[in-house]
């Protein structure tokens, strides 16, 4: 594609890196490019800084109707709804609109693995970079990881892999282009981000675009653990199924658990895709999270032993399930990422000792009912902090167990305090988003992470990070 003296509008620079690697690009082949924000230009100086060089046009702190009908591209952040009056004028008038993400896929010449799920996307997407990098495989990974690959897309070469996480918006936004990836994985399905898709049907169609336009040379890899994936996503796409899971061992199940080994089987035998002894990762939710990693990397070409060591020695990434520290005997556990219900139960799910649970935010549209149900039967006590405490504690009704309501995060801790007892985990696994208090899930973490470091400075406690469990 020559971009040279193309009229391309950017909408919505953000802070994550999306923005810039798409300005960028186009700035960097001679487009003519003007970014347009609905924020203030001193909201976004650490993202105008990255493009000062290039000299891009602004508008910022408004969108005009002109920037997107007079031009011959609009590259729209996946944070924007399709339905922006914005997207729609510029449709109207002809002009294309794609995503970052889009442009990335026009430019690749390598094969593309993609993921999504409700929860596990960005898990699963650094676990199989970790595999395929063990078995000594070129590859690439992002997407709504953060970041842009665009950056790096001129070093791609055709026999590399590039691994996408694909979140719900970014599909919703590449519908039109009728494409999905070579090998595609699912990890779950759970109601999120209602209040932006409207409702839950409308949410597993953007899912499914991840596999709808598979043909039969593709694989889509599916968790049939889960009920919603197995539901939606049985006969979307053309692509050979493979499915993986823990609790079920009738066909078509493709692996399980034998002898402390997950098990793949394939048409040429059963085949060993990792140790579950040397698993790093905690929780059972993980454990499929690195078979459906282990067997995209194997139908990606992978060799088999070194990906089963690149999976098992993955240590998983910050603010899901981490240990941070442990005070008198009691485990603190970040789990900030957790930003729907789902994520919280399977947290819950997985830790076998007594938690005191630290949950709350804002809540995405989610209804309560399941965590509500769940809470007093899985921790030993709970906080509910934030925005939703009330709500929360309104949901939870005549609670059994202990519960505390706390306005943020510092006093949700402080309750925590007074009821622990050693031998505990405080597990911070809020189950919403973190906008009522926080820029975004990991300075929700981090706040958590100081806030447990000044607990050990206290109690002066030198004592090595405990397992959270299995
Ligand atoms: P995503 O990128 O989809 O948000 P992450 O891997 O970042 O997924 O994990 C998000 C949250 O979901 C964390 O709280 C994590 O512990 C939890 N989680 C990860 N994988 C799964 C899974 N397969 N099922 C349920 N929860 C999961």
């Amino acid at each position: 594609m020559d971009w040279r003296g193309r009229r391309v509008t950017v909408m919505g620079l953000g802070l994550f890196g999306g923005g810039v690697g798409a300005a960028r690009y186009l700035l960097e082949r001679g487009a003519d490019v003007l970014v347009t924000d609905l924020r203030q230009a001193e909201e976004l100086t650490a993202s105008r800084d990255q493009l000062a060089q290039y000299r891009p046009r602004w508008r910022l702190g408004e969108h005009r109707q002109e920037d997107f009908v007079d031009v011959d591209l609009v590259v729209a952040s996946p944070a924007v709804p399709q339905d922006s009056p914005y997207l729609l004028a510029a449709r109207a008038a002809g002009t294309i609109t794609t995503t970052e993400l889009g442009l990335l896929l026009d430019a690749c010449p390598a094969r593309v693995i993609g993921v999504t799920g409700s929860n596990g996307k960005s898990t699963v997407t650094c676990l199989i970079g970790a595999a395929l990098s063990a078995a000594g495989l070129r590859c690439w990974v992002g997407g709504n990881l953060g970041g842009s690959l665009l950056d790096r897309v001129s070093e791609m070469k055709p026999d590399d892999r590039v691994v996408i996480e694909y979140s719900s918006f970014q599909l919703e936004a590449l519908s039109g282009q009728k494409r999905s990836p070579w090998i595609s994985v699912v990890t779950t399905l759970s109601p999120n981000h209602l209040d932006r898709h409207g409702s839950w049907t409308a949410y597993v169609r953007a899912k499914a675009e991840l596999l709808r336009h598979q043909g039969p040379e593709d694989h889509a890899v599916l968790n049939l653990d889960d009920a919603a994936v197995r539901n939606a996503f049985t006969r979307e796409g053309n692509g050979a199924r493979t499915w993986y899971g823990l609790d079920s061992t009738s066909p078509p199940v493709a692996t399980g658990l034998e002898r402390g080994q997950a098990i793949w089987r394939t048409e040429q035998g059963d085949r060993s895709l990792f140790d579950l002894g040397r698993l790093k990762l905690q929780g059972r939710f993980n454990v499929r999270n690195a078979m459906a990693a282990a067997i995209a990397a194997g139908l990606a070409g992978a060799e088999p032993e070194s990906a089963a060591r690149g999976v098992e020695s993955f240590p998983g990434l910050p603010h899901r399930l981490e240990s941070v520290g442990e005070t008198n005997g009691v485990v603190w556990i970040n789990d900030s990422k957790s930003t729907n219900p789902a994520s919280t139960i399977a947290a819950l799910e997985s830790l076998d000792r007594p938690v005191v649970l630290l949950v709350g935010g804002r809540n995405k549209g989610m209804s309560l009912d399941e965590l509500a149900e769940l809470v007093p039967r899985r921790a030993r006590a709970v906080v509910c902090f934030g925005e939703m405490a009330d709500s929360l504690k309104i949901a939870l009704g005549v609670c059994p167990i202990p519960l505390a309501t706390a306005p943020d995060l510092d006093s949700a801790c402080r309750a925590a305090d007074s009821l622990v007892r050693r031998g505990d985990c405080v597990l911070l696994s809020p189950g919403f988003a973190s906008f009522d208090e926080f820029r975004s899930f990991e300075h929700r973490g981090d706040r958590f992470r100081s806030l447990v470091r000044r607990r050990i400075g206290a109690s002066k406690s030198t004592q090595p990070v405990a397992d959270g469990g299995r």
